[in-house]
């Protein structure tokens, strides 16, 4: 990114490579340093120059280490990463010999975020940076000695290379062309118990096309409730349709699942009345026969249906029944003076 850049799509920031000039001494698990880590070094143009770097998204200091000009931020807001996820990041910067940085500390996305520099442990001027895409602030030693987040991603999986020039550290670097924003798929329903019903509980889940994680991101769905249709298990997930060709994966920090209450299907009519009782589902006319012998031969006619309610015709016998909903405890009938 140059100084001062912002990229917001669809109200979202997008998480921006930090650096103008962007030259990497160090990748993830190189030298005994980045073991069991996903950190990266990174200088700018010339060796031994203290280069700023800029904020990639709107974030706040939680907390710094001033002896190692370190210092730990979060995003304000959920921000877009280069591999589709969409939530809170959290990361470090060490090293910076002019740090300023104060807990609470808020820098917009573009505005200056740092120095380079050789603040703590460091053999040349340079800026280590690690990345969680997590809002979780732990951060521990692990078995080689090397300090680290939970939830560290590689930064391929983080930055937007856009406007960062690429010296040195080639990988599988993405733009923002790379990740589309579409549109949030079908709208959400309202809440049915009668119906198998999944709620998504994050603000943006992707939906694909397949069930499958190598499947097209199609859309995200937003909070709220949606029908589904089908489920399937593959890649680790089980997988929800809610529509055509769309399907969303499962897990417990991203929806809660509601399957369908069955419909009660018989209510108590004193067996001595000769009546029917009668549903309404969906478009379908559902008949219980109560006393079982007068299901033989039982048919009916729709002799109309109108918004609310439906007239219908067993023998000579009209029925008004209402939409969706049992008719009655009772039988309800009239003889035919229609
Ligand atoms: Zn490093």
């Amino acid at each position: 990114m140059y100084a001062g850049q912002r990229s917001i799509r669809d109200g979202i920031e997008d998480f921006m490579c930090p650096f103008t000039d962007f030259y990497m001494t160090c990748g993830p698990n190189e030298s005994q340093f980045h073991m069991g880590t996903m950190a990266i070094d990174v200088r700018g143009a010339e060796p031994g120059v203290c280069y700023a770097y800029y904020a990639p998204a709107t974030v706040r200091c939680i907390t710094t280490y001033p002896q190692s000009g370190q210092a730990m931020w979060q995003t304000v807001n959920n921000v877009r990463c280069s591999n589709g996820y969409i939530g809170k990041v959290t990361f470090m910067t060490v090293h910076d010999d002019t740090l300023n940085a104060y807990p609470g500390m808020v820098v917009n996305q573009g505005d200056q975020l740092g120095n380079m520099g050789t603040k703590g442990y460091a053999t040349g001027v340079h800026c280590h940076i690690e990345c969680s895409q997590s809002d979780n602030t732990s951060w521990w030693q692990n078995s080689y000695g090397n300090w680290n987040f939970n939830y560290e991603v590689d930064p391929e999986d983080v930055f937007f290379m856009d406007n960062t020039n690429i010296l040195n550290g080639m990988g599988n670097w993405k733009y923002l062309s790379d990740v589309p924003v579409k549109d949030k798929v079908t709208p959400n329903v309202d809440r049915d118990e009668y119906k198998n019903q999944i709620e998504v509980i994050v603000p943006e889940l992707r939906v694909r096309t397949d069930a499958s994680l190598s499947a097209e991101i199609l859309s995200y769905a937003g909070q709220g409730y949606f029908d589904y249709y089908e489920t399937r298990d593959n890649d680790d997930y089980t997988w929800y349709r809610i529509a055509d060709n769309q399907w969303i994966a499962y897990s417990d920090e991203w929806e809660r699942v509601y399957p369908a209450k069955p419909r009660e299907e018989f209510v108590n009519i004193p067996p001595t009345i000769e009546a029917r009782n009668i549903y309404m589902l969906d478009d379908k006319l559902q008949f219980a026969a109560l006393n079982p012998g007068n299901t033989d031969g039982l048919s009916y006619k729709i002799l109309s249906k109108d918004g609310e309610y439906a007239e219908i015709a067993i023998g000579n016998v009209w029925i008004k029944v209402t939409d969706s909903t049992p008719v009655t405890n009772e039988p309800q009938y009239s003889r035919g003076n229609k």
